[in-house]
């Protein structure tokens, strides 16, 4: 016998329990009187609320922390500054101490941008706090940031007086690390000279068409705005063909790629990477302390290598704390006898690495062709007629010599007749048509002598050990926390006050960790 069932309207196909609950729930409903009642939810409408600034963030904030610090520096110099600008005298409408601590804040936050700034201010409680729940405009920021040069250096040395004088710094020893951080420019707006000229004369072209407009028309605001944008693509393409100059004394003739010149960042430069692969960037290098890992100089420079970066890390170390560092520890980049010799006359004890440089010196020929039985090493050396002997019994005589970053490079040449004729000259001299066979002799200078016996003490290995950790740290930080993988502005005056104002950040969080309360947990690893 089946079993029937009453089927409400809506209800029909289905069976069981679903459609004989909603039947009991609308009973129940009935039985109370109607449906229940919520409060609505519209987020269209716009609404008024009491806030607290002071009680926005807690006690222990880092915002807290970067503007007590800020408010001990004297920061009259941007005041000064701000006066000496073209035109328009008289202070910037917000306050150094607030700028300065919004950038500060930013950056230890990984927000290196003003228009994020500026966002953030709407409604991210910590910088609300900081400007007491207004809003800074992202142009003042960005204003800020690259306007105030000297206030900034200066800014530097303040923070390292202070903590100086809370012994965090020492300069018993100071470690000195490059990082390139990549421009703000694309690969391929490299361009050679012909190209960058050629767009030169497009872009005067352009310029003259947007001036001859008549006034109503440039009076519209995109109008202007296409005319600005031309004006300064003008600008950069004139700025980059006079950077021809700079780097035709920078590469050597070979080197095709430093032939071009980047039409976005012109001073930007192709710098090879960590993951092996190349990029336009600039070279960053900081100078850290050894006793709490303050950093006390930065500087950044076109050159990818190292070794030409010591000595002028040393100065900027010297001019902003007015003492010289006891000793210096670097990796092998920056081991050269010049440096050697450079470091030995400032008294300052060197600690790197000594990379052997044997394979410098060796011929030319190697790796063309050379069958291997006549690589160098098949030719014999002697020392009483300063010659080589050449597997077919002929002598190289000694032609000139080099001398390379750690070892004299001495030169030895066969005579051409004796190679045009040789049976065998194509397995050891391929390519050469008029000239003679010749190999290298290197010799390690006596100063690299002397250091590499130093280096290869317990004493240097063991002060070596420490590098990794104290002239990385900074380095990665940057990187990483702060988000500085690429500079947000352009040039190397400009690229050079972000660095600092990083390495500025770096180290107020330095500070908040070793001396201000309680460390926040989330400025610096343990
Ligand atoms: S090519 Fe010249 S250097 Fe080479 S084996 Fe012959 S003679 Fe000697």
């Amino acid at each position: 016998m089946g079993i029937e069932q009453e089927i409400l309207p809506g209800c029909e196909g289905v069976v069981g329990s679903e459609c004989a609950d909603e039947t009991g729930a609308n009973k129940a409903q009935e039985a109370r009187g109607g449906k229940p009642r919520y409060e609505a939810i519209d987020r269209e409408q716009l609404s008024w609320r009491r806030v607290d600034v002071e009680r926005l963030i807690g006690e222990e904030h880092p915002a807290r922390a970067i503007w007590e610090f800020v408010g001990k520096l004297d920061l009259s110099r941007y005041t000064e500054e701000a006066r000496a600008v073209e035109g328009k005298a008289g202070r910037p409408g917000w306050e150094p101490r607030l700028l300065i601590s919004l950038w500060v804040y930013g950056y230890s936050e990984g927000v290196n941008s003003g228009r994020a700034i500026e966002e953030l201010c709407e409604w991210e409680p910590a910088y609300q706090w900081l400007t007491g729940a207004r809003v800074v405009n992202a142009h003042t920021l960005t204003d800020f940031r690259v306007k105030y040069e000297k206030a900034l250096n200066e800014l530097l040395v303040q923070v390292l007086g202070l903590l100086s004088v809370d012994g965090l710094i020492t300069l018993e020893r100071v470690m000195q690390d490059g990082t390139k951080i990549r421009a703000n420019a694309a690969g391929d707006s490299f361009r050679r000279k012909d190209r960058v000229q050629q767009a030169l004369e497009q872009a005067r072209e352009q310029v003259a068409a947007m001036e001859a407009l008549s006034e109503e028309e440039t009076s519209r605001r995109m109008v202007k705005a296409r005319q600005r944008a031309a004006q300064q693509r003008q600008e950069r393409l004139e700025k980059a063909l006079k950077e021809f100059g700079k780097v035709a004394e920078e590469g050597s003739g070979k080197d095709k790629e430093k032939r071009r010149v980047s039409t976005t960042d012109p001073e930007a430069r192709v710098m090879k990477q960590p993951d092996g692969g190349f990029a336009p960037s600039y070279n960053v290098q900081i100078d850290t302390d050894a006793a709490n890992g303050v950093v006390v100089a930065a500087g950044v420079v076109q050159a990818g290598n190292d070794f030409e970066q010591l000595e002028s890390g040393i100065e900027r170390v010297e001019k902003n704390l007015g003492k010289t560092p006891q000793e210096v520890v670097t990796d092998g980049g920056y081991v050269s006898r010049d440096n050697i010799v450079a470091l030995e006359g400032r008294k300052i004890e060197f600690v790197a690495p000594c990379v052997d440089e044997a394979g410098k010196g060796k011929s030319s020929y190697e790796g063309r062709g050379v069958s291997p039985q006549y690589q160098s090493t098949a030719f014999v050396y002697d020392a009483t007629s300063d010659s080589y002997r050449c597997p077919q019994g002929k002598i190289l005589k000694y032609e000139g010599k080099e001398e390379r970053h750690m070892q004299v490079s001495y030169r030895y040449r066969a005579q051409s007749s004796d190679c045009q004729g040789c049976p065998v000259k194509s397995q050891c001299c391929p390519g050469n048509r008029v000239t003679g066979r010749s190999v290298h002799r290197g010799e390690e200078l006596v100063e690299v002598a002397e250091f590499r016996q130093k280096m290869a003490t317990e004493r240097a290995r063991e002060i070596y050990r420490q590098r990794a950790q104290v002239a990385e740290t900074p380095n990665m930080w940057i990187k990483a926390k702060f988000g500085l993988r690429q500079f947000s502005v352009r040039g190397l005056r400009k690229v050079g006050m972000e660095a600092l104002w990083a390495c500025l950040t770096y180290n107020i969080c330095v500070w908040m960790r070793l001396r201000w309360r309680q460390p926040p947990a989330v400025m610096l690893p343990a």
